[in-house]
């Protein structure tokens, strides 16, 4: 069988505006399943690549790593899925399998030549150029897809591909739990799951936004405290107040005064990604035996166990549902932190 031909949308060159077009997805082999894509999220990274932020990427680029559908063909070698299945994609769809990441499950650190393949913007195990969830369709190994429990509508689950496993990861790996003061710098799409999670986790949870405008909301999805990080009073009251804080801003910020926050032996985790370096200064760390670390998404086995949590508990992401013709208007509002706090594709309009 040669490969098939769907509908997609599209940034043709660097910062250029998405349309629709068509896209190849290839022939089912053996261990791949074809998935009806119902809803993609967009994440901030999505803009960040279209725009080229982190290096000029591959052109035409469909963005899309936060995908939800069902199982439409499965191919002959297939164990873990069945036709009508719901099922997710997140970030990547292969990598080399044989590293000691990918071996430990940590498949979003993999080490082999070239790293993971990313779902987008990267290249496929053959070798050609992978398109992501903007789409109708997509073909991806069953190791590399995850299965969306009853009890979460797909819709609010499509967001929990990246943005959920990627705050669900860091918490997990410094112990969220109760007791734990947590602040989160940042109530967009990454921010406003980890508040849901990490409340679930029984973290004392502080959102650090740029102003209080979203208090209602971040307070209403789990939130124990809320300040504004423009008035600079925030930073005198919570000195020293932090275990653990997770910045998801997509844009540079002061990390040395975000630093005075943690009490000793206290983690900053850099999950954002802006474009241009930040500095910090040697003694933002030292008194206080400080640590900067960073985390990125979360391998197969821990995304199953973030949705298996989140369905357990009830969490989706809140969204805001568009059609296809609106996704250039969504990059604008999501730059401008207009966000309540995801948008979504209904794939059925593309
Ligand atoms: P988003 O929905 O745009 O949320 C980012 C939030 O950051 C905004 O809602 C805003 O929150 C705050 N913010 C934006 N500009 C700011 C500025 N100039 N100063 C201070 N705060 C600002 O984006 P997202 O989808 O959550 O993604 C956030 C970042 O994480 C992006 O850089 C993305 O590429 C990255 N990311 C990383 C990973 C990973 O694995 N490490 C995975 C996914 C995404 P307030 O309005 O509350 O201030
Ligand atoms: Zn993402
Ligand atoms: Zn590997």
């Amino acid at each position: 069988m040669t490969h098939t031909t769907v509908a997609a949308y599209a940034s043709p060159a660097p910062k250029a505006p998405l349309a629709k077009t068509t896209i190849p997805r290839r022939a089912l082999g053996e261990h791949d399943i074809l998935i009806e894509i119902k809803f993609a999220g967009i994440c901030h990274s999505d803009i960040h690549q279209v725009n080229a932020d982190w290096g000029v990427g591959t052109y035409p680029m469909v963005p899309g790593h936060e995908i939800a559908g069902v199982v439409a063909e499965v191919g002959s070698g297939v164990s873990k899925y069945a036709l009508g299945d719901r099922v997710g994609v997140g970030c990547f769809v292969d990598s080399c399998r044989e590293c000691e990441n990918c071996k430990a499950g940590d498949e979003q650190y993999c080490t082999g030549a070239g790293g993971m393949y990313g779902t987008y913007n990267s290249r496929g195990r053959d070798g050609e150029p992978t398109y992501g969830g903007y789409s109708t369709h997509i073909v991806v190994d069953e190791n590399y897809a995850l299965r969306i429990p009853e009890g979460i509508e797909l819709d609010v689950a499509a967001p929990l591909l990246c943005a959920g496993i990627t705050l669900y990861s860091p918490l997990a790996h410094w112990n969220a739990g109760p007791g734990t003061k947590l602040a989160i710098i940042g109530l967009g799409g990454l921010g406003h799951m980890g508040v849901k999670i990490a409340h679930a986790l029984g973290a004392e949870v502080t959102v650090l936004s740029q102003t209080l405008s979203k208090r209602e909301d971040g307070l209403r999805l789990g939130a124990d405290h809320y300040y504004a990080t423009s008035d600079p009073a925030t930073f005198e009251e919570l000195a020293g107040r932090f275990d653990l804080i997770l910045n998801t801003v997509s844009a540079n910020l002061d990390l040395n005064a975000y630093l005075s926050l943690l009490r000793t032996d206290g983690t900053l985790v850099q999950i954002g990604g802006p474009e241009h370096p930040m500095e910090v200064a040697p003694f933002a760390l030292i008194p206080g035996r400080k640590s900067l670390s960073g985390s990125m998404i979360g391998g197969i086995r821990e995304t199953q166990e973030m949705l298996d949590f989140c369905a357990q508990h009830g969490i989706g992401s809140e969204i805001e549902l568009i059609e296809a013709t609106q996704i250039n208007e969504a990059y604008e509002r999501v730059q401008k932190s207009d966000v309540r706090y995801r948008f979504v594709i209904d794939a059925s309009t593309i």
